[in-house]
């Protein structure tokens, strides 16, 4: 078993089973995550005898970059997988930080019409280490430090519930990578039961809806999940999860020309979410070769931001990032398939 697919809390228990002190796993966190060792002799403070069964339990694993596509304020890795499948990660520069957007699957099945992603159906999830190791490598290769990181690559996060989580506990702990939860946010179209599920977790982390359209009708067309998980409900569980956590939640509007940019759009959707602790994170269509939408005008833009705002909606405008790169979720992977 791969050592990064391991949380603290099972790494305890792993120990406690060999009748040890819990503590030792706090101990092989730190060589892990703080040291970044690659190897179990050198953690030079564990003795001997641990050493052996540890090297007999458990494997480092690796994920190799195959590709690399640079631009000044984004970085973007291809990465091939033990099993030869690839994913992809995309570094962004912020002011205010490095932020890194992971994938966690390989594929999805979600089939949003506008998505790359989803022209390759889900093959797998991706392990909770495949996950925490897109994080190391590209820390190693850039020779910086991640402050935030989005859950927004390839993959539906809430369709692999159990390694996501346990990903988050890995990156957010104390003695692991200690991102602030607040520098966390899982991205999910909807599936209910699992934002339900999410709810009772007490994870101080962000989470943001993939909305894309104001109405069910709408929804539909542009996202097959919402026949399974309708916006109505999908809204109630949002209500639920503000109400119970008592945090803001982001909803995702991807803006698509002549299909969901319109004025009444904009109006339509200020009232679904009146009244609701929320903000709009408005982004611009990341065009791709293989599907036919199309971004909006910027003048569409700017118009859908200030109905929003005039309706006391928060709301703001992703920033563009990579326009030399491929950038959105699926790109790099799609084209490097057809050059190869
Ligand atoms: N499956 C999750 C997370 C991955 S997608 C989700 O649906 O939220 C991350 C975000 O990128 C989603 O909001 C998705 O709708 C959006 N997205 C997908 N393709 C895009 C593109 N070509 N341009 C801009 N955003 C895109």
């Amino acid at each position: 078993m791969n050592i990064y697919n391991y949380s603290l809390k099972e790494l305890e228990q792993y120990f406690i089973n060999k009748n040890e002190k819990k503590y030792k796993a706090t101990q092989v966190f730190e060589w892990l995550y703080q040291k970044r060792v690659k190897s179990f002799e050198e953690m030079t403070n564990i003795k001997k005898e641990v050493i052996n069964y540890l090297k007999e339990d458990f494997t480092f694993e690796n994920i190799l970059i195959i590709a690399k596509q640079e631009d000044v304020d984004v970085c973007k890795f291809l990465f091939k997988l033990k099993d030869g499948n690839q994913i992809e990660a995309v570094l962004m520069k912020h002011d205010y930080g490095n932020s890194l957007c992971v994938s966690t699957q390989v594929g999805c099945n979600m089939g949003c019409k506008f998505c790359e992603s989803g022209r390759l159906k889900k093959i797998r999830n991706l392990e909770t280490g495949e996950m925490v190791l897109q994080l190391l490598k590209i820390e190693e290769a850039l020779k910086l430090r991640i402050s935030h990181l989005v859950l927004m690559g390839i993959g539906e996060p809430f369709d692999n519930y159990e390694n996501v989580i346990n990903f988050i506990d890995i990156i957010n702990n104390d003695k692991g990578i200690a991102l602030g939860s607040r520098h966390i946010t899982v991205s999910t179209c909807g599936i209910i039961p699992k934002i339900k599920k999410f709810i009772n977790e007490g994870k101080q982390v962000n989470l943001a809806i993939s909305l894309h359209a104001p109405n069910n009708i709408l929804r539909n067309q542009l996202m097959p999940i919402n026949k399974v998980y309708k916006l109505p409900e999908l809204i109630e569980t949002i209500k639920e999860y503000i109400k119970q956590t008592n945090r803001r939640v982001t909803f995702e509007y991807i803006l698509l020309k002549d299909i969901n940019d319109k004025k009444e759009n904009a109006l339509e959707l200020a009232k679904l979410l009146k009244g609701l602790n929320c903000y709009v994170n408005l982004i611009p269509y990341n065009e791709t070769s293989h599907l036919e939408f199309k971004k909006s005008d910027q003048s569409k833009i700017l118009e859908f931001y200030d109905i929003l705002k005039k309706n006391k909606i928060g709301v703001t405008i992703r920033r563009e990032f990579g326009k030399k790169v491929s950038a959105a979720c699926g790109q790099l992977r799609a084209n490097y398939k057809e050059e190869t």
